[in-house]
This record gives C-alpha cells, sequence and structure tokens, in this order.
C-alpha cells in the first residue's frame, strides 16, 4: 500500500526531479525499493497471470515466500516461452502491443497499458536527461515506430521531456538531413547504422554543429564514435540499452568516464546467470513495475557484466559493461534482428544450391557488410544474384529496406561443393564486427571461392 502511493507520487515526477532522486537516493534505500517492488511483482503474477501460475506449481514456489530472485530456484522465463502463448502471460487488459523478431523466426508479441508507456517515456525522459538531452533541446527521432517499440517510446519520452521534435519514424536520413536546419534540431537519435548513413551524407554534404546523437537497438562500432563526433563539430555520442521485452531503457551511457550502461535498477532486478571467469554472463531481469505483461527473470541472451562499484562520473547504482554478444545464434546487425532461419528460407527457393551456407557478419571501416557465402555449380553468377535479391524482398522488405538505405552492404561469394561445412557442425552466422565475438576457429569457409567478392 505504501509503495503503491509512492508509486503515484513518483508518476507524476517530473524527469528533473526524478533524476534527481535517482542521485540523492541511498543504495540502501534502492535496494529495499527494489526487493519490495519485486515481492509485489511476482505475487500479482502469480495472482493473475496463467502462465506464472502454472509456473510456481509446476517449479513448487510459493509466491507469499518470495523475497529474492534467489527464492525462485531455477525458475527463468525464456523467450521461447513469451513466443509459444503471449496472451499466457497478461495480469490485466492491454493498450497497445508491440513485436520482436525471436529467433524461431516467430515474432515475440509484447502488450502494454497506456499507463505503462507513459511510465517507462518519463524514465526514458530523466535517462535521456542523464545522457545530456535538455527540456530546450531541438530533437529529430528516426526510431522505427510500425510494429516496433523504440519509435513509439522515444516519442513518450520526448513528449514527457518537454523538447521539441519531429516523428520522423525510420525515413532514409536524407529527409532529415534536409530538415536539420530548417527546424534547427541539434540532437538526432537513431539506430547506430542508420546514424553512420547520416553522418556520411553531412560528411559529403556538409555538416552542423549538433549536440548530441543517440543510439540504441544495435550496437555501435567503436571506431565510429570518434568520426561521428568529428563530422558533427563536437556532438556526443551516447548509446541506450533496451528492447521491446524490457520496454525502454535498462541501460544508459551518461559518462565518459565509463564505455558502458548505468542501470536502471529499481524499475528493474537484473541478475547475471552462467557467470564464466571474467564475471560475464547473460543477463536476466525481472520487470519492477509492468502490471500487463511483467517479466520475471527474464532471459535476455545478451552477455555482459554487472558492477556495483561506484563510478568515476558520479552517477549512482549499477552498471554494465557493453555487451560481448548474443547468446544464440540471432545477430542484431544491418538494422534489425537477423537469425539463421531468415537466410534458409531466403535459399529455400533459389535453384541450384547444396543447401549449404554461412553467413559472416564484418565491418569494412564502420559500414557494416553481410556477407553471403553459398555453395553452388552454378555460374550464371549475375542471374543467381538477382533471385538471392528477389527471395530477400519477398519474405524481408525491411531487410531490404535497410540496404537500400545504404545501412549496410551486402556480399555474395559462391564455392565449390564441400567447401563450406568441414566436419563439425556449421555455424550458421559468424558475427565478426567486433574483436569480442571474433574467434577465428569458427570461420569455416575456405577462402578460395570460385567467385571473387560481388557487392549484390
Ligand atoms: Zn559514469
Amino acid at each position: 500500500m505504501i509503495w503503491s502511493n509512492v508509486d503515484k507520487i513518483i508518476d507524476r515526477l517530473s524527469p528533473l526531479n526524478l533524476l534527481r532522486l535517482y542521485r540523492l537516493t541511498p543504495p540502501w534505500l534502492v535496494d529495499r525499493v527494489r526487493i519490495a517492488r519485486f515481492r509485489q511483482t511476482i505475487q500479482w503474477a502469480a495472482r493473475e497471470s496463467p502462465f506464472y501460475r502454472e509456473a510456481f506449481a509446476k517449479w513448487k514456489i510459493d509466491p507469499g515466500r518470495v523475497r529474492h530472485p534467489r527464492d525462485l530456484g531455477e525458475f527463468f522465463t525464456a523467450p521461447e516461452d513469451v513466443v509459444a502463448d503471449p496472451e499466457k502471460f497478461l495480469c490485466a487488459h492491454p493498450s497497445i502491443v508491440f513485436e520482436s523478431s525471436g529467433t524461431s523466426g516467430k515474432n515475440k508479441n509484447i502488450f502494454y497499458s497506456h499507463r505503462e508507456i507513459l511510465q517507462m517515456g518519463q524514465i526514458m525522459a530523466a535517462g535521456m536527461m542523464l545522457m545530456g538531452l535538455a527540456p530546450e533541446d531541438r530533437v529529430a527521432n528516426a526510431f522505427d515506430f510500425s510494429m516496433w517499440i523504440p519509435g513509439m517510446l522515444t516519442h513518450s519520452a520526448l513528449m514527457n521531456g518537454g523538447q521539441f521534435c519531429m516523428a520522423f519514424g525510420k525515413v532514409d536520413p536524407i529527409e532529415v538531413y534536409r530538415r536539420l536546419e530548417t527546424y534547427r534540431f541539434n540532437v538526432v537519435m537513431g539506430e547506430p547504422t542508420w546514424l553512420i548513413r547520416l553522418t556520411e551524407i553531412a560528411e559529403r554534404e556538409g555538416s552542423f554543429p549538433l549536440k548530441l546523437l543517440m543510439g540504441a537497438a544495435e550496437e555501435m562500432p567503436p571506431n565510429a564514435v570518434p568520426w561521428i563526433e568529428k563530422v558533427w563539430q563536437g556532438a556526443k555520442v551516447r548509446m541506450c540499452y533496451g528492447s521491446v521485452e524490457q520496454g525502454g531503457g535498462i541501460g544508459y551511457q551518461p559518462c565518459d568516464e565509463f564505455e558502458g550502461y548505468h542501470v536502471d535498477d529499481s524499475d528493474f532486478y537484473p541478475e547475471l546467470m552462467d557467470l564464466d571467469s571474467e564475471g560475464y554472463g547473460e543477463l536476466v531481469y525481472t520487470t519492477l513495475r509492468r502490471r500487463v505483461m511483467p517479466l520475471i527473470r527474464y532471459r535476455s541472451r545478451d552477455i555482459t557484466k554487472l558492477m556495483d562499484t561506484p563510478c568515476s562520473c558520479g552517477v549512482p547504482g549499477m552498471r554494465m559493461s557493453r555487451l560481448r554478444g548474443r547468446r544464440d545464434e540471432l545477430v542484431v546487425a544491418s538494422g534489425g534482428n537477423l537469425y539463421p532461419l531468415m537466410f534458409e528460407r531466403i535459399f529455400q527457393s533459389v535453384q541450384g544450391l547444396t543447401g549449404e551456407w554461412q553467413i559472416i557478419f564484418r565491418l569494412n571501416g564502420i559500414r557494416e557488410i553481410l556477407e553471403m557465402n553459398i555453395e553452388t555449380d552454378r555460374m550464371d553468377i549475375e542471374a543467381l544474384e538477382k533471385e538471392i535479391h528477389r527471395s530477400c524482398t519477398e519474405l524481408y522488405p525491411d531487410l531490404m529496406k535497410n540496404l537500400a538505405l545504404g545501412i549496410f552492404e551486402m556480399r555474395l561469394i559462391t564455392h565449390p561443393h564441400g567447401h563450406i561445412r568441414q566436419g563439425r557442425k556449421l555455424r550458421r552466422m559468424l558475427d565478426q564486427r567486433y574483436t569480442a565475438n571474433r574467434a577465428p576457429e569458427e570461420a569455416m569457409v575456405r577462402s578460395n571461392p570460385i567467385e571473387v567478392e560481388r557487392v549484390i
């Protein structure tokens, strides 16, 4: 009861006051708030959601006795549970749904109430202030709307924060570039690959003195940051870590002292599972204020490290490192979530392939390359390229939209029979964009293709 009244007061705070509260609350009190909200969430979910009711019964968990995540033993929620039956998670009437692509190829549906969208907007508005956004800033918001959450959520945050903005959505970067001067925008938000594309235009056509570029939804190539900051005449580049399941940011990057994220540990209960010797593990979190579709010990599949030592920038609370990679084979690249099944489908309708293929993601400077390695006897490579292109366009128009926007390059490399698989299980997708993910022994493709690289 006390906490629900506290929450009502917190809901009405301006982002600036929320931020003040965040900075001033001592860590022991944050711990108590987190535990109290955690217990409330468990009891609420056990009472209202068929999924959790069944799961707790199966794991012999008495919700009334749960004080801490460790009291849940080996119980975790997996993305596959959400894919299987998202409506079983519902605890209250939803107002809106977003989707997120899953590894199985079937999208996850995540539901929210109107109040939750406003709450997340407020939290995100405070997070963005932490990253340097001020109420007087003028923001070009190029995050994707449609079925995905980033556009709607950042828009809710901007409405809450009081900034002047335009909700572009993920349009051709040239459209945003042309309006930067007209509306005197000094902040641009979008996916990193999209921001890179915009910066390439500015480098060619002339730039403006921006204050801030804010990215999310995928990793930013580290060597792109100094270049972007230089082109935009001293702008800062800041990243936010969030997803459709998290509903907003769980981590923000407020400072130069630390390249990871400062974690919102009063709205999420973060944990790590399967720690390695360096302290990295899969991020698992519980949402603490969501009442429509709470996620309890949800496995993010992202590998990171949590730190509770204070940051030299003075912002209190838990921190997490940059992501080390994904636990499964899903790769966030080329402006979207890509998974092996997508390519299986793309190649299925193309004649003359052996069924052996491997996708390698590389960086050429800061440009992403999606390299398709396929086995074939076909010699009519141009026709083959056209067929693959057509298949991609029919099946995944979003991906091809990103290709058309110049967000990545696609290359086709053909190999003779038996050259892609070499004995052991073939990893269908290799992410070699960042050193942390690079494992030379995983590169299965021999370097003697029939054709030289071709850009399609
Ligand atoms: Zn810091």
